[in-house]
C-alpha cells in the first residue's frame, strides 16, 4: 500500500481533552477520528488493526464450537420489556421511537435478543448446547466517554451467548470461552490478568473480567503474586467476613438481570469516582442485608445526577431518603458526614437503627472536582462499621499471600447467567425424560474497539504507537529517505515487491516529504519494522530498525527477507 493513497491525519498536536497516552497517541498518529464525544471514525489504519483482531477472534472462536452470526443493533423495546431491563438498565440505554411512536431502543448488549432467538428457535435439548456469538457495534449513552475509544458510546464488540439444557453444559461452555479468551488476549500480545468478578445468581466461581493493567485503567485489580486475582467488588465480598456467596448473588437477583448489577448501577450514576460509588453501594446494599434496612443519603445540586442516582438505588433496592429525613438523620449525628469533595472523607455509618449513610456531592461532576483516577484507601477511606468494611491492600489472602491492588482496563467478562433471561421470557427446551426446562446459559464479551486503546496504553511509548505484529495494520514501514531520488525509489518499490511476495503487508512512504516528517509519522504510526532506503540504496544495503527496542541494523537487499522473517 502506498501512503500517498491512504488516508493517515497525523498531527503535532495532541487533541487538548486527550488525557490518556492512548487516545493522545491514536489521534495524532492518525488512526481515530472524533465525529462526536465518545463516537469515532476508525481510519484506514485502526480499521486494518481491528479487521486483524477480529479475525483472530473468529479461529478462536471456531476452535471454541462457537459460531458467527448477526443481529441487528436497532431492537423493540419489547423485548427489553419482557426482561426488565427496559426500566432497570439505566441512563445508558439509547431510548427511541420509530415514525408510529413505538419504542426502540440501541442495543448495549444482546442478551435478550439471543433468549428470543432460542425461544422462537429450539424445542429440544437435542440441538443443545449451543454457543453463538457476534462481533457487533453497541450502543450505550455513557456519562463519561473518554481516553479514546477506551470509553465510547459506541463501540464494537465480540458479544456471544452460551446455550445449554443442563448446568455441565454450561459449565464446559465457559470454560471453552475463557480458554479462548486467554488465547486470544496471549495472541494480541496484551498483558492481563484474569481476575474474579460478581459471584451473580449460581454462587461459585462463574463470573470472570480479562483486565489489562494500566494506569488509566478505571477498575482495581486485587491480586496476590499467587494464584488470587479479582476486582475490588468481589473482594471485598469475599474478604470482610460478610456472608459470601449468599449476598452477591442477592445483588444480582434483585439488580438488573445478567452479570453486571453493581457494576451497572455505580455506572448509571455517571460519576467519575464510579469504583468508589460501586463499592459504596455495594456495601450498602450488604448491610441492608446483613443488618437492617438502608437508607442512602444523597444531597444533590444536580438533577441529572440525582436522577442517575434514582435508576442506580432502584436497580439495587434501595430506598431514597427524603432531604428531610436525612436532615434528621444528620441533626442526630452531627458532623458524621459532610459533603464529598476532593480529599475529603466518604464514610459509611451503620448504628443499631441502621442505617448506611452514603452523602455524595453531585458537584463532583463540576469542572475542577473531577475525581480522576481516585485510588480508594489513597484518595478516600470508607469507615465502615459492624461486619463490613472494603478489603485492604497487604491483607493475607486464602493463599497465604499479601493483597496488591493495581488499576485494570476491563477488555472482557465472562459470566455464567443460568436461567434468569430464559425463566423471564420463557426459552425452555424439553429435556431428555420429556420435560421442560429452563434454557441455562452464559454470555460472554470483550470490547474489540477498547483493545486498540488498552495495547496502545500498554505499548506506545512517547514517539507514537508500538504495535504487537499480530495485530499491526502493516508489518513493515519501507521508507525511501528521498522519494524524488529514482534510485531510492527503485530500490524502495524491489524491497516492498520481495517483502510482499514473502506475504507482509508493507506500507510505502511514497510521499515527497522532509525525512524528517516522514520518520516523525514513521514513529507515531507504529509499524513492527522500518526499512529505511537512504544513501547505500545503489551498493543495495538499507537499514532495518525494530520499532519496540529501537534497535537498527544495516541489511542486504537480498538478506532482507530473511533477516525480517
Ligand atoms: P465497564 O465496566 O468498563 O463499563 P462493562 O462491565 O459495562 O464495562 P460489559 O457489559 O461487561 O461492559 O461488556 C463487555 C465488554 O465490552 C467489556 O468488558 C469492555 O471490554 C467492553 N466495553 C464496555 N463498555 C464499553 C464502552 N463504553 N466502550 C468501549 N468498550 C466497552
Ligand atoms: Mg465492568
Ligand atoms: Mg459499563
Ligand atoms: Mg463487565
Amino acid at each position: 500500500m502506498k501512503q500517498s493513497q491512504i488516508l493517515i491525519p497525523t498531527k503535532k498536536e495532541a487533541p487538548s481533552d486527550a488525557e490518556a497516552l492512548s487516545h493522545q497517541m491514536m489521534v495524532r498518529a492518525g488512526y481515530v477520528y472524533q465525529v462526536s464525544a465518545g463516537v469515532w471514525a476508525y481510519l484506514p489504519l485502526a480499521y486494518r488493526v481491528i479487521r486483524k483482531i477480529e479475525n483472530i477472534i473468529r479461529e478462536e472462536m471456531a476452535n471454541a464450537g462457537a459460531v458467527e452470526m448477526m443481529m441487528p443493533g436497532l431492537l423493540p423495546a419489547d423485548l427489553w420489556k419482557e426482561s426488565g431491563r427496559y426500566e432497570s438498565y439505566g441512563a445508558n440505554l439509547y431510548k427511541l421511537k420509530d415514525r408510529r411512536d413505538r419504542d426502540f431502543i440501541m442495543g448495549p448488549t444482546h442478551e435478550e435478543t439471543f433468549t428470543a432467538l432460542m425461544r422462537d428457535s429450539i424445542k429440544s435439548y437435542k440441538k443443545l448446547p449451543l454457543v453463538l456469538y457476534q462481533m457487533q457495534d453497541k450502543y450505550r449513552d455513557e456519562d463519561r466517554p473518554r481516553f479514546g475509544v477506551l470509553r465510547g458510546k459506541e463501540f464494537e464488540m465480540l458479544d456471544g451467548y452460551s446455550f445449554s439444557a443442563d448446568q455441565a453444559g454450561l459449565d464446559a461452555a465457559y470454560d471453552k470461552q475463557a480458554v479462548a479468551y486467554r488465547n486470544i488476549f496471549d495472541r494480541i500480545g496484551l498483558d492481563y490478568k484474569v481476575i474474579l468478578a460478581d459471584s451473580g445468581t449460581m454462587g461459585g466461581k462463574n463470573s470472570q473480567e480479562f483486565s489489562a493493567p494500566a494506569a488509566v485503567g478505571e477498575d482495581i485489580i486485587v491480586y496476590t503474586d499467587g494464584d488470587y486475582a479479582a476486582n475490588i467488588e468481589k473482594a471485598t465480598s469475599q474478604f470482610t467476613g460478610v456472608q459470601q456467596e449468599g449476598t452477591p448473588a442477592e445483588l444480582t437477583k434483585v439488580a438488573t438481570p445478567g452479570a453486571h448489577s453493581v457494576d451497572e448501577a455505580g455506572e448509571s450514576l455517571g460519576m467519575p469516582s464510579s469504583q468508589i460509588l460501586k463499592s459504596m453501594l455495594f456495601m450498602a446494599k450488604m448491610a441492608d442485608e446483613t443488618v437492617q434496612p438502608v437508607m442512602v443519603l444523597m444531597r444533590g445540586n444536580d438533577e441529572v445526577n440525582e436522577t442517575k442516582l434514582k435508576n442506580a438505588l432502584d436497580c439495587l433496592e434501595l430506598t431514597l431518603a427524603t432531604e428531610e429525613e436525612a436532615e434528621q438523620y444528620l441533626g442526630a449525628h452531627p458532623g458524621s458526614l459532610g459533603p464529598v469533595g476532593v480529599g475529603q472523607e466518604v464514610k459509611i455509618l451503620a448504628d443499631e437503627y441502621v442505617k448506611v449513610l452514603v452523602n455524595m456531592a453531585c458537584g463532583a461532576n463540576d469542572d475542577g472536582y473531577h475525581y480522576i483516577n481516585a485510588n480508594l484507601d489513597r484518595d478516600f477511606r470508607v469507615d465502615a462499621f459492624g461486619d463490613f468494611r472494603l478489603v485492604q491492600e497487604g491483607e493475607i489472602a486464602p493463599d497465604g499471600l499479601p493483597l496488591k491492588f493495581t488499576k485494570g482496563i476491563e477488555i472482557g467478562h465472562i459470566f455464567k447467567l443460568g436461567t434468569h433471561y430464559s425463566k423471564q421470557m420463557g426459552a425452555q427446551v424439553l429435556d431428555q425424560n420429556g420435560r421442560l426446562v429452563d434454557v441455562i446459559m452464559g454470555s460472554y464479551g470483550i470490547g474489540i474497539t477498547r483493545l486498540l486503546s488498552a495495547v496502545a496504553e500498554q505499548q506506545a511509548d512517547e514517539n507514537g504507537l508500538v504495535w504487537p505484529d499480530s495485530i499491526a495494520p502493516f508489518d513493515v514501514h519501507v521508507i525511501p529517505i528521498n522519494a524524488k531520488n529514482a534510485d531510492q525509489m527503485r530500490v524502495a518499490d524491489e524491497v516492498t515487491a520481495q517483502l510482499e511476495a514473502a506475504n507482509l503487508e508493507v506500507l510505502l512512504d511514497d510521499r515527497k516529504e522532509r525525512p524528517g516528517v516522514k520518520f516523525a509519522d514513521s514513529d507515531l504510526i507504529g509499524l513492527p519494522i522500518r526499512v529505511t532506503v537512504g544513501k547505500k540504496a545503489t551498493e543495495g544495503i538499507v537499514e532495518v530498525k525494530i520499532r519496540k527496542t529501537g534497535e537498527t541494523i544495516e541489511v542486504k537487499v537480498e538478506e532482507l527477507v530473511n533477516t525480517i522473517q
